[in-house]
C-alpha cells in the first residue's frame, strides 16, 4: 500500500486503537480516532504488559517511557489460603533470554499512547458514540445521532468488547458470559508482606481468588499503586454489598491477614469497580474496507493477563500487513490470516486455564493443588508455562513485522524492523 495516502477511521482509543493510530499515521496514512468519551480516559485498574506488548510499545519507541512508570514483574505467584501450599510460581526467567512483565495502571498506558498520538497530530475526533459501520466501495461510519462520517478507505474497529460496529457489519462474535467476574480497586502501594516484582495471589479453592499486583505510577512523580482484586459471581455482588463493607473486609483478612494494609484504604464499595467477562472470537475479524482489532476481535477472562498484549499485537499486525501488501484487500487477508493461530491458541488456553482459579469446580482446584503444582516444578512444564504467560507459546512477533526485545539490553534499545 505503498505510495497512496489513504483515510483511515479507527473507532475506539484504547491500546488497539491508540497503537493502530500511531502506526498507520507515521506509514504516511491519514487516521482519524473516534472516541465515545468527551475526554478518553481508561477503565480499570492494572494490567500487565507481557513481553509480546512490550516489544510492540518498544516498536513505537514507548518502551522507555512505560517502563518508567510501570513495575517490573518477574514471577506470578500464588498460595493455597488454607494451607499455605504453593500452587502457582511462573518465572519468566525459566527461559533463558532474561524476559520479564511490567505491570502498570491503565491510564499509564492510556497516557503514554495518547501522548505519543497528540504529539503526532493524529485527529482524536471525542464525545462520538459510534453506532454502526457501512462497508462496500468505501466505508461509512454512523454515530448515535444518526450522523454519518467518512467515507474512509478503511475502518479499524477497536471499540472493545461490547462492539457495536462488528454486529452491525454482520460479524456474529458468539459472546459467552462467564459466570465469575471480579471486584477491582487501584490503591496505594503498601510492601510489607508482597514481593514488588511479582503478581500475588491466594486462593480457596477455586472460588475465591485475592490478588495483589504491584502497578507503579500514573505520572512520573506520582504514587506508587497496587491493583487489588477479589474474584466473584457477579450475580453475587449485590448479596456480599448486602453484607456490609466490615464482613466482607474480615473475610478478606481472614483469607490472607497482610492485605489489611490495602483493605484499611477501601472506605466504600464505590472503590471497587465490579468487571464481568466474556469471551468470543471472531474467526474472520475482516471485511471490504473494514478490520477488527483489539477485544472487539477477540475477549476473555483476564486470568493470562494476554488481552492487552494481544491488542497490541494486532494492531502492529495490521499496520505490518498494510505496509507490505498491494492493496486493501490484500493486507486485510493477510492480516486475519498472520495472527490467526496466536489469537486461537491463546483464547482456548484462556478458556481452559480460568476454570481452575474461577469456578465452582472442587475437582478443577483440588487436581491444580495436588496433581499441577508438583507436576509445575518439572522440566518442561516451567519453561512452558513461562512461554504461555509470556504470550510467546508461537511465534507473535515475526507475522506481525517485530523483533522482540533485547532483553540482555534491558529493552532500551528500539527492536529492528524485520526487512520486507
Ligand atoms: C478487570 C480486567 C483485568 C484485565 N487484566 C489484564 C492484564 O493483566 N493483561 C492484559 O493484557 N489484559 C488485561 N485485561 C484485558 C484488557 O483490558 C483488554 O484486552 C484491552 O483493554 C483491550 O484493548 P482494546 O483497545 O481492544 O479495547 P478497550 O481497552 O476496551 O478500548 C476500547 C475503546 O473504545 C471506546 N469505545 C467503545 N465503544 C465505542 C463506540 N461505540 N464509539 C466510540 N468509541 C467506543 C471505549 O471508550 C474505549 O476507549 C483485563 C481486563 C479486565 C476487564
Amino acid at each position: 500500500m505503498t505510495g497512496r495516502k489513504r483515510h483511515v477511521a479507527i473507532a475506539g482509543a484504547g491500546p488497539a486503537g491508540l497503537a493502530a493510530a500511531l502506526y498507520i499515521a507515521r506509514d504516511g496514512h491519514r487516521v482519524t480516532v473516534y472516541e465515545r468519551f468527551a475526554e478518553p480516559k481508561p477503565v480499570g485498574s492494572g494490567l500487565i504488559l507481557q513481553p509480546t506488548g512490550l516489544s510492540v510499545l518498544a516498536d513505537l519507541g514507548l518502551f522507555g517511557e512505560i517502563s518508567k512508570l510501570g513495575s517490573r514483574i518477574d514471577r506470578l505467584h500464588g498460595t493455597d489460603a488454607e494451607s499455605g501450599r504453593t500452587v502457582l510460581d511462573v518465572r519468566y526467567d525459566a527461559r533463558p533470554g532474561g524476559r520479564y512483565g511490567v505491570a502498570v495502571h491503565r491510564a499509564a498506558l492510556f497516557g503514554v499512547l495518547y501522548r505519543a498520538a497528540l504529539s503526532e497530530g493524529i485527529e482524536i475526533v471525542t464525545g462520538a458514540e459510534l453506532d454502526a459501520v457501512e462497508t462496500g466501495e468505501q466505508t461509512q461510519l454512523v454515530d448515535a445521532t444518526g450522523r454519518r462520517h467518512g467515507a474512509f478507505d478503511l475502518v479499524i474497529d477497536a471499540s472493545g468488547a461490547r462492539s457495536t460496529l462488528r454486529r452491525s457489519a454482520g460479524f456474529t462474535a458468539g459472546s459467552k458470559q462467564l459466570v465469575y467476574g471480579a471486584f477491582w480497586a487501584s490503591l496505594d502501594w503498601r510492601g510489607a508482606g508482597f514481593d514488588e516484582r511479582a503478581l500475588t495471589q491466594r486462593y480457596r479453592r477455586a472460588s475465591v481468588m485475592i490478588g495483589v499486583l504491584p502497578i507503579g505510577r500514573v505520572e512520573p512523580n506520582g504514587r506508587k499503586m497496587a491493583a487489588f482484586f477479589w474474584s466473584l459471581k457477579p450475580a453475587d455482588a449485590e448479596r456480599v454489598q448486602g453484607k456490609g463493607l466490615a464482613a466482607w473486609k474480615a473475610e478478606v483478612a481472614a483469607l490472607w491477614p497482610e492485605c489489611q494494609a490495602y483493605l484499611d484504604q477501601i472506605e466504600d464499595f464505590d472503590q471497587l469497580t465490579l468487571a464481568r467477562y466474556g469471551h468470543h472470537t471472531l474467526p474472520n475479524p475482516a471485511a471490504r474496507g473494514f478490520a477488527v482489532i483489539g477485544d472487539a476481535a477477540h475477549s476473555t477472562s483476564p486470568q493470562l493477563g494476554q488481552g492487552a498484549n494481544m491488542a497490541l499485537l494486532d494492531a502492529a499486525a495490521l499496520a505490518h500487513a498494510l505496509r507490505q501488501a498491494s492493496d486493501i484487500d490484500e493486507a486485510l487477508a493477510a492480516y486475519v490470516r498472520t495472527r490467526r493461530w496466536h489469537i486461537r491458541l491463546f483464547q482456548m488456553l484462556s478458556l481452559a486455564f480460568t476454570p481452575f482459579y474461577q469456578s465452582d469446580s472442587v475437582l478443577l482446584p483440588l487436581l491444580r493443588d495436588r496433581l499441577v503444582a508438583t507436576v509445575a516444578k518439572l522440566s518442561p512444564a516451567p519453561q512452558l508455562l513461562a512461554s504461555i504467560v509470556a504470550g510467546t507459546l508461537i511465534d507473535p512477533f515475526a507475522p506481525a513485522g517485530l523483533k522482540e526485545v533485547d532483553w540482555t539490553e534491558r529493552g532500551e534499545e528500539r527492536p529492528v524492523r524485520i526487512p520486507a
